[in-house]
């Protein structure tokens, strides 16, 4: 416990049954006092500080903010990709190329109407009467100054890039709205900037909302090591109304100052290079793609090549939709011409000729099916292996535990074990199960997820799979750090590999008090073993995984309950069963 007299340290979020915990009372007693101050939360359910203050206030506490663990998070050095795009460039030849930004934040918190805030009122109207089409990127002005902004909110987009080695922002515009504050999908993006190394600048939207609390907002920030400049920082925090459009100037100051910082530069007349940023196919056109170019000057007519499609650029026309002839740095461009549809992320060049393009493409081709033979996983089994060979110094983790209270002690611990040799890079650690968005993040860093007393989400698992990610779960904190510790020191068993020993269905469900939820089963083939590894499938979708609480024949506990057998499973941890449920009973053994 955190207690100094009556002072109680807490962190920004803490679930009910935690913050219960804290103050050694009971959960229900704790709701009940939410509920006598407007705030309807369930025991699972995480309350911000001053929430939580309020409440220990009336037990004679008086809440101070935690000191937050920080886990080095200095060690994961990846360059921008737009700097290893220029060097191979002649220094003298760079010159300052507009700053490209990108919208990030939690849902809701306004991305999208800030991007169109921004879009109304700087982008010169002009001619065409303003942007009626999208192409994933517009250009405004402001002050003779252009900025190009990529109108492809939402993390997928940003992850999908950053997972494929691509990197086509400078600056990270992160969308906080000040009546809510940091969520997960803030401190996602913060993680995400932070291990792509761009800058970020935050835009404390919503501030015209009549419960919008800038200064809680800035404290949140600061605890997540983004000080806000007017604290003395480093983090350019503007208030913004992206609804009555007011701070917009303010930003894009904001954008061009931290720009100037970045010197965000390339060369006009060297090799063309950059980023899609769209591709589809219009049943009229063929395909379309959204260029937007890092280095060099783009030029109707060149022969292109972007991931694995290539072609001779038959037109070209500018976010507003006018045919352009030449794109420079910095400027995205709609172009048709390609043979196939090139994925978001991937990097594009410019060739001399169609037969060289060719080549590239038919080298890729091999290189990426050779690649899907090959693919190994990045494991904790072979952290020490590669530190041994020079090919890694730290650790990187997604750490995904059930509740804020979990996560506190694991970091705490995972801490001390990076102080050895090969450190411990802590990209994100949140409460809540497994999903895509981890997986992505994990295999765009090369880290590795752990989670505790949490599942892995189907689909999480399945791109885990296709992306080669580690995922391991524990139900035990010394578990988790013990592999942790073994893997640093290169003691960890080799990977293991999963046998079956058997199936059973489950046919009824009983509740049994003090014990929870049994499953009555039968056993369909091999055998169900008590020492063994269970995991529950609910049609696809698995349900749990983990360890057996009891295995009961009638009423005497058994070590195994064989085919055509009538048995009762307890799970650990887990009551959540349904008749229908398969029971999969497995052990690991060692591979060769
Ligand atoms: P996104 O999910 O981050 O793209 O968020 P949206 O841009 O869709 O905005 C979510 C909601 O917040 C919408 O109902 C917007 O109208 C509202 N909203 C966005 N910005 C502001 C703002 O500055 N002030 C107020 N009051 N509401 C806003």
């Amino acid at each position: 416990m955190n207690e100094n007299g009556n002072r109680l340290e807490l962190p920004a979020s803490i679930a009910v049954r935690d913050l219960a915990q804290r103050i050694e009372k009971s959960p229900i007693e704790i709701i009940k006092k939410l509920m006598t101050n407007g705030v309807m939360a369930t025991i699972n359910q995480p309350v911000d500080f001053d929430t939580a203050a309020i409440v220990v206030a009336e037990y004679g506490f008086e809440a101070i903010p935690e000191t937050v663990v920080e886990v080095a998070t200095e060690e994961a050095g990846e360059v921008p990709l737009w700097r290893q795009m220029i060097a191979g460039e002649d220094a003298s030849q760079l010159t300052a190329r507009p700053p490209v930004v990108t919208i990030l934040g939690h849902v809701d918190h306004g991305k999208t109407s800030l991007l169109d805030a921004i879009r109304q009122t700087n982008v010169a109207a002009g001619e065409t009467g303003g942007i009626t089409q999208h192409i994933g990127a517009y250009q405004v002005e402001l002050k003779g100054r252009t900025i190009t902004f990529l109108d492809t909110p939402g993390h997928a987009a940003f992850t999908a890039m950053r997972a494929r080695g691509a990197q086509g922002a400078d600056i990270v515009v992160l969308v906080v709205a000040a009546d809510d504050g940091v969520m997960p999908q803030t401190r996602e993006a913060i993680a995400h900037a932070k291990a792509a190394r761009v800058p970020i600048v935050v835009a404390l939207n919503k501030v015209d909302r009549p419960n919008a609390n800038p200064e809680r907002v800035k404290q949140q920030l600061a605890e997540l090591e983004l000080v806000p400049d007017d604290w003395g920082g480093q983090t350019l925090v503007v208030p913004v109304s992206a609804r009555q459009k007011q701070g917009i100037g303010d930003l894009l100051e904001g954008v061009l100052l931290v720009a100037d910082n970045a010197d965000i530069r390339a060369n006009p007349n060297g090799k063309v290079i950059g980023t899609i940023i769209e591709g589809e196919l219009d049943k009229s056109k063929g395909v379309v793609a959204t260029l937007l170019v890092q280095n060099g000057t783009l030029q109707a007519g060149d022969i292109v090549v972007a991931g694995t499609a290539y072609g001779r650029l038959k037109a070209m026309n500018d976010y507003r939709g006018k045919p352009i002839k030449k794109a420079g740095p910095s400027t995205p461009a709609l172009v048709m011409g390609l043979s196939d549809v090139p994925s978001a992320g991937d990097v594009f060049e410019v060739v001399g000729s169609d037969r060289e393009a060719r080549e590239i493409v038919t080298g890729r081709t091999d290189a990426i099916k050779k690649k899907a033979q090959e693919r190994k996983k990045v494991s904790l089994e072979d952290l020490f292996s590669a530190y041994e060979k020079g090919e890694a110094k730290s650790l990187s983790l997604v750490l995904k535990a059930d509740v804020q209270g979990s996560l506190e002690p694991i970091l705490g611990e995972l801490e001390k074990l990076g102080k050895g040799e090969i450190a411990i890079n802590v990209l994100y650690s949140e409460t809540g199960n497994i999903g895509e968005n981890d997986v992505m993040l994990a295999s765009a860093s090369k880290a590795i997820i752990l989670g505790f007393s949490v599942q892995a989400e189907v689909p999480a698992r399945r791109l885990a799979e296709v992306e080669g990610v580690d995922i391991r779960l524990y139900d035990i904190i010394y578990r988790l750090t013990e592999d942790v510790e073994k893997a640093l020191k290169g003691m960890l068993a080799p990977e293991f590999e999963e046998k079956r020993l058997g199936r059973a269905q489950v046919l009824k469900v009983f509740g049994i008090s003090k014990v929870g939820k049994i499953a009555g089963c039968r056993v369909l083939e091999g055998e169900l073993r008590r020492n063994a590894k269970v995991r529950l499938k609910r049609g696809a979708d698995i349900v749990f995984e983990g360890e057996m609480s009891s295995l009961k024949h009638e009423k005497d506990d058994v070590r195994e309950a064989r085919t055509g057998f009538e048995c009762g499973v307890g799970f650990k941890n887990f009551h959540d069963i349904e008749p229908g449920d398969m029971i999969e009973c497995y052990v690991l053994e060692k591979s060769e």
